[in-house]
């Protein structure tokens, strides 16, 4: 339901209406966006009928060394995703997982063939994803669990030195986790030879659809084995991934986790910025209020959150950005800086910001509407995370 918006110091007298808004940057899709949409009471964790794991960690016959490396990263029970596509990719099964980001996703599949490459030292995965981002972040949890076995994975992205990539590449490793843009480039530079791989996996193809990478992924799995082993994830199923579910899997097995809104234990509200005063004076006074701890801000450009990023820093906030004009090595730390709570605020596009995995960010705030209601959902599950509460104010001029 639409209500009033969430209050500030000196919530707004009188508010311009959000569909007639005349700034300076007209934007596509804000008029057909209802604020309405921008508006739900979250749903306290644990009210809906919860999914009942059926393993534990040691339940699935993967390597004891692995089992310890689990315990140690702190992960008790499986996630309802790694509790039932586990067993499935276990049996050497193609597998449809139909998982968003924050579902525990990544081990769920990195874990059974980290056991697979134990079993058999001379097999080679490859993992293709969308963005730099999601790349660093699986090849960090396959490096965190594979910590004492003696198993290496490069990691080929765009924006990084191809050099150092190949050179990692002459010497032996298990496991590439890339870009399908790099993966090609350092094929036809002769650097991976694909035919000594039997299994890939596919981690968000539906941003790599979104983002026109199904050719390249295409020409990618064209050089591997026919008879591979391949998993496949996607947080939405359209017509287009039907069609390459079909063409890339053989007879696959299709887990889904989505069996709820994965937006509902998110609140969310709208902030009426209100006459005479900026999106920036009510940011201010947001990011001074007790508990926005981890503050994650969305901008529609990348000089638009550049600036907000510096004017933070210039009031006095520890803030930094990510952007597509940063090189790979400031995202990386901007990042990692505010995944460890060294920031309290990362302002970011949504490109920037697609599948990242951040841990209890307490609130987002759309200091730019978002241009669809799929980016929308996209940047609001940046929080409540593994069934957390978070919380989503959207700036409404
Ligand atoms: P992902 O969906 O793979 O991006 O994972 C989301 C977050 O959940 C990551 O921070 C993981 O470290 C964490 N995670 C994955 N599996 C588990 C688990 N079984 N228990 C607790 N946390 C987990």
């Amino acid at each position: 339901m639409y209500r009033r918006g969430y209050s500030t110091r000196r919530q707004g007298k009188s508010s311009r209406s959000f569909s007639s808004r005349p700034g300076k940057h007209p934007r596509r899709t804000e008029k057909a966006l209802n604020p309405a949409r921008f508006v739900n009471k979250a749903v306290a964790v644990g009210e809906e009928a919860a999914y009942v794991v059926k393993h534990g960690f040691c339940d699935f016959k993967i390597d004891q060394q692995l089992v310890g490396a689990v315990a140690v990263k702190g992960y008790e029970v499986p996630t309802p995703i790694q509790d039932q596509v586990i067993p499935y990719i276990m049996d050497g099964r193609d597998v449809v997982g139909i998982a968003d980001t924050g579902t525990g996703k990544t081990a769920a599949f990195l874990l059974p063939l980290i056991d697979k490459i134990l079993r058999n030292r001379r097999e080679r995965v490859l993992i293709i994803a969308p963005t730099r981002e999601l790349a660093f972040q699986i090849d960090d949890e396959f490096k965190s669990f594979v910590r004492e076995m003696k198993l290496f994975s490069v990691c080929c992205v765009g924006g990084m030195n191809i050099n150092r990539q190949m050179s990692e590449l002459r010497r032996s490793y298990n496991l590439i986790v890339g870009t399908p843009g790099r993966l090609k480039d350092l094929m036809g530079r002769k650097m991976i030879d694909l035919s000594k791989f039997n299994t890939v996996v596919l981690d968000e193809a539906d941003r790599m659809f979104d983002m026109g990478f199904i050719g390249d992924t295409r020409r990618i799995l064209g050089e591997m084995p026919k008879n591979r082993h391949t998993l496949f994830f996607s947080a939405t199923i359209s017509h287009e991934i039907e069609g390459l579910i079909r063409e890339f899997t053989k007879d696959p097995i299709r887990i889904s986790v989505k069996t709820r809104d994965t937006s509902k234990n998110v609140e969310q509200d709208i902030v009426k910025i209100g006459l005479g005063r900026t999106k920036l004076d009510v940011l201010d006074e947001l990011l001074k209020k007790d508990g926005f701890d981890k503050v994650l801000v969305f901008g529609r450009t990348k000089y638009g959150v550049e600036k907000i990023s510096r004017a933070l820093i210039c009031m006095g906030f520890r803030a930094d950005s990510i952007h597509g004009n940063k090189n790979n090595s400031q995202r990386k730390r901007a990042l990692g800086m505010f995944k460890e709570s060294r920031i309290q605020v990362l302002v970011a596009t949504d490109v920037a910001a697609r599948g990242l995995d951040i841990d209890s960010v307490s609130h987002v705030i759309n200091y730019d509407p978002p241009a669809t209601y799929d980016d929308y959902i996209h940047r609001i599950g940046r929080t409540g995370r593994l069934d957390k509460r978070g919380t989503a104010l959207t700036f409404i001029e």
